[in-house]
């Protein structure tokens, strides 16, 4: 198979770019922002970050090879003697996102863009490894999901690959319209429209105006959109797409999914049925919020052709993703480590994964600050409160600013509850109680670093 090249012709064509020493240009097979991982025929973009600015590496790699390098226009002066290739931009992070997209055209790959407020990272996972069945995929590394994470992955995408599953994030309106104008995803999917990121998006139609761009450029390149028909606001959205595939629990829908069974360590069995054919299967991850974001990689991969034997066989091949709902059992006790973020509805159902899960243990919920809630963000940590007082919890304890509010509005139903506003002193209160016969649901937002308190546990469990 023919390697993926970008010519002089790619670099002439593209938008803002001047180029020095054209004459020794050579086809490039491979694009790095990372000095460390320069290689043969490999094109360097100096990109300016927070805390390293890629131009003061460019002597670096140009000793080891590189091939050319893109740098923006104004540090041109600086690299005036050097004598390979220069590609010089208004601004290399743009240009970055324009190489990829030139590279997009050139793969061989069906692309799936997800975004969503809730599950994208771990929906990506889940499509991944039931699509490697059958695939040669390549995903998003990590939760690399920005607007230099996505030129990122599909800069890293070769030509035998055969599906791409694209991570699409936001924290700002524009961005998700930016990285999907580069991945012109064939599949898309919003997992669903949420609280998160409010603070900069408004409200949830606020949400839906930014990641339903995803679904518009998809379809508008002859693409497919996958609704989630549970979400009031996706399934108002999908009716005016005309080419989209519906799925859900609650709703008349292409691919559509009953719980059978919630078993004592979270497990779900579910059952799918489509057109006039059924699946049923006993998922390996735990939760109704990863049985919706099974539900909807079941749908994109029937789409994909993958029998139902396949599916199957990735299941086996799926793992949690660290600190997403990871169940981690010990003598006994058992731990929900769902670290790694929070938001409302995230929120609401690790809380009522925690009621549901080992029946006969002590239920606890050691709760952190959810982030990003702007001026919300009294009344959804107040209803949190308020959820949990209808779930029969037997401990919880709460730290940080904002999560005062979860446990003011804690009632009598509550039986033991403390706020803490230093989380030192939760770990050490935790440290000391009985987390015998418990279940322990570990939570908040990412700013909140929910898992020293995991790291303490562990130790003393
Ligand atoms: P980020 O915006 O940080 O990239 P993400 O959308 O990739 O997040 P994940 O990392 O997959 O989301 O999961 C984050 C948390 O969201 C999990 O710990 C879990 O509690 C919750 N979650 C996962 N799937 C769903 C879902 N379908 N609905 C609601 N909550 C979910
Ligand atoms: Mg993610």
């Amino acid at each position: 198979m023919k390697k993926i090249k970008l010519t002089l012709n790619d670099f002439f064509n593209l938008p803002d770019a001047e180029i020095f020493n054209p004459d020794k240009f050579k086809d490039i097979l491979s694009v790095s922002i990372d000095s460390r991982k320069i290689g043969k025929n490999c094109l360097f973009i100096a990109i300016k970050g927070e805390r390293f600015d890629g131009h003061d590496f460019i002597k670096e790699v140009v000793k080891k090879k590189v091939s050319a390098v893109m740098i923006n226009k104004n540090q041109l002066k600086r690299f005036s003697d050097l004598e390979i290739p220069i590609i010089s931009v208004k601004d290399t992070t743009k240009s970055l996102g324009d190489v990829a997209s030139v590279w997009r055209d050139k793969l061989n790959a069906k692309v799936i863009g997800i975004t969503g407020s809730a599950g994208k990272t771990t929906t990506k996972e889940i499509i991944a490894a039931i699509l490697s069945v059958r695939y040669r995929v390549h995903k998003t590394t990590g939760n690399n999901n920005n607007h230099i994470g996505v030129p990122l992955t599909l800069l890293n995408a070769k030509a035998k690959h055969q599906v791409l599953v694209v991570e699409q994030g936001t924290n700002h309106f524009g961005e998700i319209k930016y990285t999907a104008l580069i991945s012109r995803p064939d599949l898309a999917l919003i997992t669903n429209i949420g609280y998160s990121h409010i603070e900069f998006l408004k409200d949830r139609n606020g949400v839906l105006k930014e990641k339903s761009e995803l679904l518009k450029i998809a379809v508008k390149n002859g693409g497919v959109a996958f609704i989630n028909n549970d979400d009031d606001l996706l399934k108002k959205f999908g009716r005016k797409l005309k080419s989209k595939i519906t799925f859900g629990f609650n709703d008349f829908s292409d691919y559509k999914a009953k719980l059978l069974d919630v078993d004592k360590s979270g497990r779900t069995t579910i059952l799918i049925s489509y057109g006039k054919k059924k699946f049923q299967a006993r998922l390996p991850i735990s939760g109704e919020q990863n049985a919706k974001n099974f539900l909807a990689a079941f749908a994109i991969a029937k789409e994909l052709g993958l029998t139902d034997k396949q599916v199957l066989k990735g299941l086996k091949r799926i793992k949690s993703v660290s600190k997403r709902l990871e169940i981690k059992k010990f003598k006994d006790t058992v731990i929900i480590n769902d670290s790694y973020n929070a938001n409302p509805d995230s929120m609401k159902a690790s809380l009522s994964l925690l009621s549901k899960i080992k029946p006969s243990y002590k239920k606890i919920a050691v709760l952190g600050d959810m982030f990003e809630l702007g001026k919300h963000s009294k009344k959804l940590h107040s209803e949190i409160g308020w959820f949990i007082n209808e779930l029969k919890l037997n401990e919880v304890y709460t730290v940080g600013k904002f999560s005062e509010n979860i446990f003011k509005s804690l009632n009598g139903r509550v039986p033991v509850k403390k706020h803490f506003s230093e989380k030192k002193n939760l770990i050490d209160s935790l440290r000391k109680s009985d987390l015998k016969k418990s279940v322990v649901l570990i939570k908040g937002s990412r700013g909140m670093k929910m898992e020293e308190i995991y790291s303490a546990l562990e130790e003393k469990l």
